[in-house]
């Protein structure tokens, strides 16, 4: 396991691993381009020669990219859910050529449209971005914390996409979101039972990275708020029992900037103890 967060690409993207180091950062997540729309800035050979340099320079190896907050698979307009499918598509194969292990994407929300069509379109999406990829990095679907009408916010819903996509792609499970959408990974028993929802759906080995967040709201509040490890609601109690479970998967956090530093030496303190 690696411990990590989410860093800045201000100045362009081979800014990133400095950035990361700065933190204590073991591995780092960021955007290649705008979260919020915009034309994605070239990744060239010379921005990968650049990246590269400043990743063996600050001694990272790994990197995941978050995709564009605006995806929505499940969009009632056919030409906005092409659009978005080669977005990530595009941040697939602009991760590819630097080296980044996975993005992982959020995927809309079902407000248009009753739950089953929504799904089946979030599928066909999915499946769309993987039809003919030969790229390196991995997609990834994050688990919501199922505000309104959110899709992707329960194990199943995620086991249903992955299935019925062809099977390629993986999960992320940020624990901010899972404790809010209502998988208790607090107490003893909520995360045993957890555990075995997971086992018998996804699958353990198809969770490829955890967004490690502490949680404002309480659990199946519903709600996507991040907290400081520790401050909120899950505790590190459940940090320490999902890093037993998960010792090989890397952690990133996403948390603010103010105290992310304590939060990444709270996070490899807890691993480090057991
Ligand atoms: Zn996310
Ligand atoms: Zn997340």
């Amino acid at each position: 396991m690696k411990i990590g967060c989410h860093v800045s690409i201000a100045g362009g993207i081979w800014n990133a691993p400095k950035n990361a180091a700065d933190l204590g950062c073991e591995v780092f997540q960021m955007f290649t381009r705008s979260p919020q729309g915009g034309p994605a800035p070239k990744i060239d050979a010379e921005v990968i020669k650049k990246f590269k340099q400043e990743m063996e320079k600050w001694k990272q190896q790994d990197c995941y990219i978050h995709a564009p907050y605006y995806i929505n698979f499940a969009s009632a307009k056919e030409a906005i859910r092409k659009a978005l499918v080669r977005v990530i598509r595009e941040e697939l194969e602009r991760g590819s050529l630097i080296g980044a292990k996975c993005v992982m994407t959020h995927l809309g929300s079902s407000k248009d449209m009753p739950r089953d069509e929504a799904l089946k379109l979030v599928a066909s999406g999915v499946r769309g971005v993987m039809d003919g990829y030969t790229g390196t990095t991995e997609f990834l679907l994050e688990i919501s914390a199922g505000a309104g009408n959110v899709i992707g916010d329960t194990f199943e819903e995620l086991e249903y996409i992955i299935k019925n996509s062809g099977g390629r792609v993986g999960v992320c499970l940020d624990t901010a979101h899972m404790f809010a959408s209502g998988y208790d990974i607090k107490t003893k028993e909520g995360f045993d039972s957890t555990t075995k929802v997971l086992k018998e759906s996804i699958g353990l080995e198809k969770v490829k990275v955890i967004h490690a967040n502490d949680s404002m709201v309480g659990l199946n509040e519903r709600k996507d708020r991040h907290d400081h490890i520790g401050d909120g609601k899950i505790g590190k109690g459940g940090f320490e029992s999902m890093m037993k479970v998960f010792p090989k998967v890397d952690f990133v956090l996403e948390t603010k900037h103010d105290k992310i530093k304590k939060d990444i030496l709270m996070l490899k303190t807890v691993f480090n103890g057991f």
